[in-house]
């Protein structure tokens, strides 16, 4: 049963997926053979999924076969009362009353586009973190109380003291936009007084993680280009901060992106 450090990544790692956690879910049931776990889950990249899955002790695969193993039942059953257990914390949250924008600078990344600093008020604090199922490309950081959200280019990040940032934004119409429907979105959540179920997150491909790469090729990584390293980010053989380069300002958006990204590996 995994209980070290490394034994632990590899179950987070594993279950970061949607696609693996598809696989998961659907073998709640009982074993199921390859054919239908593809059927149900989808045929691309299967064998890498079924075998990080494997390496995880989450599933044992057998002759054309897929089983969850002891281990893999006793972790979907504990989420499942983790879930539920969250599920109740929406019931003290206040709406949010007023979303208003308080600056608009100059993106670092972009200079064409805008970096928004806005706020909300009341502020969310904790709620914030029962709020991120409402996002395809939600991530909430603990380290920094804050609900990091991508959708796009536009990166939207709301922290627990009321303030709200907003990356590579066109215009101040759009900021107001963005910020009026994420309003709307949480003041729906919050009036309905439960958490919003688990939902799954939108795939992350490669090429995806690339983008946002500085695209030099310069080797700092030990990799001989940056789309290997997004193929190797992918596939949990490396780790975003052996990029060094992406630690130079310039990349700051660039490293957020990808941080919200590699959530959903
Ligand atoms: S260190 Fe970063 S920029 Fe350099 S090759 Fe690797 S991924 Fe690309």
């Amino acid at each position: 049963m995994p209980g070290n450090p490394n034994e632990i990544k590899l179950v987070n790692n594993a279950m970061s997926n949607a696609t693996r956690r598809k696989i998961m879910n659907f073998l709640v049931d009982g074993d199921r053979s390859t054919e239908e776990v593809a059927e149900a889950a989808g045929k691309t990249m299967l064998d890498f999924h079924l075998k990080l899955l494997q390496q995880a002790n989450l599933i044992e695969l057998g002759d054309g076969t897929v089983r969850l193993s002891e281990y893999g039942r006793n972790f979907l059953k504990g989420k499942e009362e983790k879930d539920t257990q969250k599920n109740t914390d929406l019931s003290q949250a206040k709406p949010v009353e007023i979303a208003e924008i308080r600056q608009l600078l100059p993106c670092i990344a972009d200079s064409s586009k805008f970096r928004v600093i806005a706020n909300m008020t009341p502020p969310l604090g904790g709620t914030l973190k029962v709020l991120e199922p409402l996002f395809p490309r939600g991530r909430y950081s603990d380290k920094i109380n804050a609900l990091i959200m991508q959708k796009g280019e536009v990166l939207t990040t709301v922290y627990g003291t009321g303030k709200v940032t907003m990356t590579m934004i066109k215009n101040e119409s759009e900021a107001r936009e963005a910020l009026e429907s994420l309003r709307s979105i949480i003041n729906e959540a919050i009036a309905k007084g439960v958490a919003p179920a688990p939902r799954e997150k939108v795939r992350v491909e490669p090429m995806e993680l690339y983008k946002y790469l500085p695209q030099t090729n310069c080797g700092k990584c030990g990799e001989q280009s940056c789309y290997t390293f997004a193929i190797k980010l992918m596939s949990g053989e490396t780790s975003l901060d052996k990029c060094t380069s992406l630690k130079e300002p310039k990349y700051a958006t660039n490293q957020e992106h990808l941080q919200v990204l590699s959530a959903y590996i």
